[in-house]
């Protein structure tokens, strides 16, 4: 496939480079706050692409995706919560998994946490080969990476060499690229802070340094194929993790880096900074699913930014319940019999599809390619042109798409699923029996009325009381 490559600013062709399996890498979230939908939108366009390789290209993936569990935030968001980092970020984590869950994306291989005893040592072991290899200095009791030792330093970036001030250092984790200066890789102890005695001095790992020890210990020798996320990592993260690593090993860190543009809101990237966040919660509290996010995050391509709108939800949501009544309609096709340009129609739809996502991910062509095809099947139906015969091929099409796109599968989940817990719908019914029993026909009444305002609708029937989504 042809894959955008910000290394070499070009769509480069894409194939891993041993065997037959995909070595990737994803940075994951910082888990001092529940992901938002823009964070989102960069894992589920990595979703994509993964399901892309794995389900259409037919690799198979060994896929790393982290959790950011010691940096300036979290550790600023468990002071303030008066809470041990481990337990505090464990918070986030639990909502990120859950969140994941509801937005259909697929597990990954290993999801390292960069406080695990094993990835600590990897980073000391980082530091060691850097000191080692001249690229390191001391001063106040952190570790710093020299960036005029790396000739190479600022390519990710394509930063100019003339602004930057050798020896000047800059400790945050995040800074602007004007401000392109010698990182921090090891922060010195301070008090109130977690510290580790595993390199001189003691103290915590910068940002960057975690996602290179962790990518170089679970993904084998460098380069790894592919590395992924948000366009905003490109500087400084994604920068200082390649001159870490490259300055380490001797190698390329990794072949292709490939950046998801932002979610917008009122055309401001979507960030905690501002404000602007929307949650999975956020989004269900006003009444839709999960699917239809993940529907609106994977239609735009992930190089062009996209405005969130309450709008755009709906367009989103409509667009898939358009495919559901097709395959609904489907399915209740009856008339015998199998038709050639069905089965002709459709595989030009499954080329059709395939050529999309393997130019770039162009989800926006693929679900082009989708759409036309209902268009034509939609038609068959209403001519009887369709028979019993065809529905099997139809229906193969559809689910190898959805394992690309992960869109129906998920809607079929949450149907089978109330929009509001199993056990509380549950608990409801019972409560309205008793009441009933007790003749408080207006708190019966209040109840389902609440079930129904939330999306479930209770049935009386002489066998007892059933739920169904609304
Ligand atoms: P963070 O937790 O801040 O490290 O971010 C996790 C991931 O979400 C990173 O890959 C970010 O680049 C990405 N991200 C953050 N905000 C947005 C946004 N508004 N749109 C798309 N991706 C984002
Ligand atoms: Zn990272």
């Amino acid at each position: 496939m042809r894959l955008y490559n910000t290394l070499t600013h070009a769509e480069d062709t894409f194939a891993p480079a041993v065997d037959n399996t995909v070595r990737m890498y994803t940075c994951g979230l910082t888990v001092y706050a529940r992901g938002h939908i823009g964070n989102f939108r960069t894992f589920v366009c990595v979703d994509v692409l993964r399901r892309t390789l794995k389900h259409l290209l037919g690799y198979r993936m060994l896929h790393v995706m982290n959790f950011t569990d010691v940096d300036d935030r979290t550790i600023a968001g468990a002071q303030k919560a008066g809470m041990d980092l481990r337990a505090y970020t464990d918070q986030y984590i639990a909502t990120f998994l859950e969140d994941a869950r509801a937005l259909g994306l697929e597990e990954v291989e290993e999801m390292p946490r960069a406080t695990d005893e094993v990835n600590l040592r990897a980073m000391a072991d980082l530091v060691g080969a850097l000191d080692k290899s001249g690229h390191t200095y001391r001063s106040d009791g952190s570790v710093y990476f020299k960036i005029s030792s790396l000739p190479d330093y600022g390519r990710l970036a394509r930063l100019d060499h003339e602004g930057m001030k050798p020896g000047a250092r800059v400790d945050s984790d995040n800074y602007a690229k004007e401000d392109a200066r010698d990182f921090v890789l090891w922060k010195a102890a301070k008090d109130g802070e977690p510290a580790w005695d595993i390199v001189d001095p003691p103290g915590r790992p910068g940002w960057h340094l975690e996602c290179s020890a962790m990518a170089l210990r679970l993904l084998g020798g460098p380069p790894i194929d592919i590395h992924a996320g948000g366009i905003d990592l490109i500087f400084p993260h994604h920068e200082n993790e390649i001159a870490q690593s490259e300055a380490a090993t001797g190698k390329p860190f990794s072949r292709f880096w490939v950046h998801v543009e932002y979610l917008l809101v009122d055309d401001r990237k979507m960030s905690k900074s501002l404000g602007n966040t929307y949650t999975i919660p956020d989004v269900v509290a006003r009444g839709y699913r999960p699917s239809a996010v993940r529907y609106l995050l994977l239609s735009a391509h992930y190089r062009k930014q996209l405005n969130f709108t309450w709008a755009s939800l709906t367009q989103a949501e409509e667009s898939l319940t358009r495919l559901t009544d097709f395959l609904a309609r489907v399915d209740a096709v009856t008339r015998q019999g199998s038709h050639p340009e069905i089965a002709e129609r459709v595989d030009e739809g499954r080329k059709a599809f395939a050529e999309a996502m393997q130019d770039d991910l162009n989800t926006a062509a693929a679900l082009g390619a989708i759409f036309e095809l209902v268009r034509a099947l939609n038609s068959a139906i209403d001519a009887g042109e369709i028979g019993a015969g065809d529905v099997p091929a139809v229906r193969d099409a559809f689910d190898r798409f959805d394992r690309v796109l992960g869109v129906l599968s998920l809607r079929r989940a949450e149907d089978e699923q109330p929009p509001v817990p199993v056990e509380e719908v549950e608990r409801l019914i019972e409560e309205r029996h008793a009441v009933r029993r007790r003749r408080d026909f207006a708190t019966a009444d209040q109840i389902r009325n609440d079930l129904a305002a939330r999306g479930v609708l209770l049935e009386d029937s002489a066998a007892g009381t059933r739920w169904k989504r609304k």
